[in-house]
């Protein structure tokens, strides 16, 4: 610091309040008028890696600072001319939702009060609104108030917490000190199955038992795991020396929003004295509604929940969420308790530190926004909204069945995939199959790319699907009604030329 600051230090990112106050307005009216004319825009401009890097332009980092003014413009024009909305009424692509505008302005006050909800005494009241939140979110879905859990960044970290509390809970050596090999040739086995999402080979990879400790369990033609496979794999590693550990069920796979049978695998966990984890990264939420099937609410028995607030509650990224029943199996694989963290000595009561709790150490209050969701929907709105989804995803794979062009495939929670078949095709003669494929592969590019409605793809029982995901608020039936012309009329065009 120069002598000559000494007294009066000016910070090149302090902001002065009248400066913050009007360009923080003149943001907020820009995203209000944005929000209200999201429909207009395309959901995406489509453009290639070269040309977005084209738009912003490849300058080393500036020597010299520039006005936020001028930096938050541009920040704004580059981002709305060049973005894809998941908010956009026709997005219906991945899992993504569109995201609570109450949500962006809880983060504002969020990263302006920046708590760090590492540790209760530097979060005070934040690391408190976190723990109601993650009790609300368990109260939604009918999991014990009392279990423990955090809000993580996504549904891949919210599943790797359960795994590692499963890991650490039921390796029968000292799995922390020790390390995943040291079982004396006893190897930890995790059961799922194969329409499980890539989350569970990273956390095999990551966390040291390597990809072949997963057993990989049949789905049926339905994408709901082969229990009876499950139980004759489990009985036949155990007998050979293996260390099962671990069921993940899925409460709605990524591809079609199958439900596993839980209660089953609950079960036949129990049985075997191991872990029962569930990854309802997507599905969780919709366990809450009041007509949700037994084999979703079956999920009230899982040791640990993974489920992704930025899904199917409409938070903004990041957030995703991970359910413990006993909060002690998270202080067993998490806490080291080092000196130079006593921040609880004289406390009456231990007060809750998110860092004992989960992998991170310095933690943002992402729960600001989850935690105003849920209060400004309240559970009446939340499942109104997801009740809406299904709603929407099922008269699609009404509308498709109506059109001799299209073939319904599944229909699973607010997952609908279906494909184009050209009309002088015939969807069941094998010598089409190789030809489908690759059509409608190419048109689901061009419906990306098109702008004019965003669908994701799926196998479905070998045939290449598009795939309609609704996890969002402003699809309207007119949305799903405008989607058969679209996909025919895109279809027809890319068939003329592949064929
Ligand atoms: C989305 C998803 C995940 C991964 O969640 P992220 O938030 O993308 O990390 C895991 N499992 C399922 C079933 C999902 O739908």
């Amino acid at each position: 610091m120069g002598a000559n600051e000494a007294n009066g230090r000016i910070a090149p990112l302090e902001m002065a309040p009248e400066e913050f106050r009007s360009l923080g307005h003149r943001l907020v009216d820009q995203i209000a008028l944005f929000l209200a004319d999201l429909q207009k825009r395309p959901v995406t401009p489509g453009e290639t890696p070269a040309q977005v890097r084209a738009v912003l332009g490849n300058d080393p980092l500036p020597e010299r600072g520039t006005a936020p003014e001028t930096v938050l413009e541009e920040a704004w024009r580059l981002l709305v001319d060049h973005s894809l909305f998941n908010g956009h009424p026709r997005f219906a692509g991945y899992v993504t939702s569109s995201a609570a505008p109450s949500g962006a302005l809880a983060e504002l006050l969020a990263a302006a009060v920046n708590p760090n909800c590492g540790a209760w005494t530097l979060s005070p009241m934040a690391s408190e609104m976190e723990a109601q939140a993650v009790r609300w979110i368990a109260e939604f879905i009918g999991y014990p108030a009392r279990c423990g859990g955090l809000l993580v960044s996504g549904g891949n970290m919210a599943n790797f917490v359960g795994f590692l509390a499963a890991r650490r809970a039921k390796a029968p050596w000292d799995i922390r000190s020790e390390g995943a090999g040291a079982g004396s040739g006893k190897r930890l086995l995790a059961y799922a199955s194969k329409e499980t999402h890539t989350w569970i080979q990273k956390a095999a990879d990551l966390f040291g038992l390597g990809t072949n400790a997963i057993r990989w369990i049949s789905a049926g033609s339905d994408c709901r795991v082969d229990s009876s496979e499950l139980r004759a794999r489990i009985e036949a590693d155990q007998a050979d020396g293996g260390q099962p550990f671990l069921v993940v069920g899925s409460a709605g796979t990524v591809s079609t929003g199958a439900v596993d049978p839980l209660p089953e695998l609950a079960e036949l966990a129990r049985e075997y004295g191991l872990w029962f984890h569930v990854d309802g990264a997507y599905g969780a939420p919709a366990a809450a509604l009041p007509d949700a099937g037994d084999d979703l609410k079956g999920l009230v028995e899982a040791d640990s929940i993974a489920l992704d607030p930025h899904k199917w509650l409409y938070a903004p990224l990041e957030a995703g969420c991970t359910l413990v029943r006993d909060p002690q199996h998270l202080l067993d694989a998490f806490d080291y308790s080092p000196v130079y963290y006593r921040f609880d000595a004289d406390a009456e009561e231990r007060p809750i530190n998110f860092y004992e709790y989960g992998p991170q150490n310095s933690r943002g209050f992402r729960a600001l926004k989850v935690w105003a969701g849920l209060r400004v929907a309240g559970r009446e709105g939340l499942c109104r909204m997801i009740a809406d989804d299904i709603y929407l995803a099922k008269s699609l794979y009404q509308e498709v069945q109506a059109h001799a062009e299209l073939e319904a495939l599944s229909q699973g929670l607010s997952i609908t995939t279906f494909r184009y078949v050209p009309a002088d095709l015939d969807r069941h003669d094998p010598a089409a199959a190789a030809y489908l494929n690759q059509l409608n592969e190419e048109l689901v590019h061009r419906i990306q790319k098109s702008g004019e409605a965003f669908l994701s793809n799926a196998v479905v029982q070998g045939k290449f699907a598009l795939r309609l995901c609704i996890v969002n608020f402003r699809t309207t039936q007119s949305d799903i009604r405008a989607l058969p012309e679209i996909v025919i009329r895109l279809g027809r065009e890319t068939d003329a030329e592949l064929r």
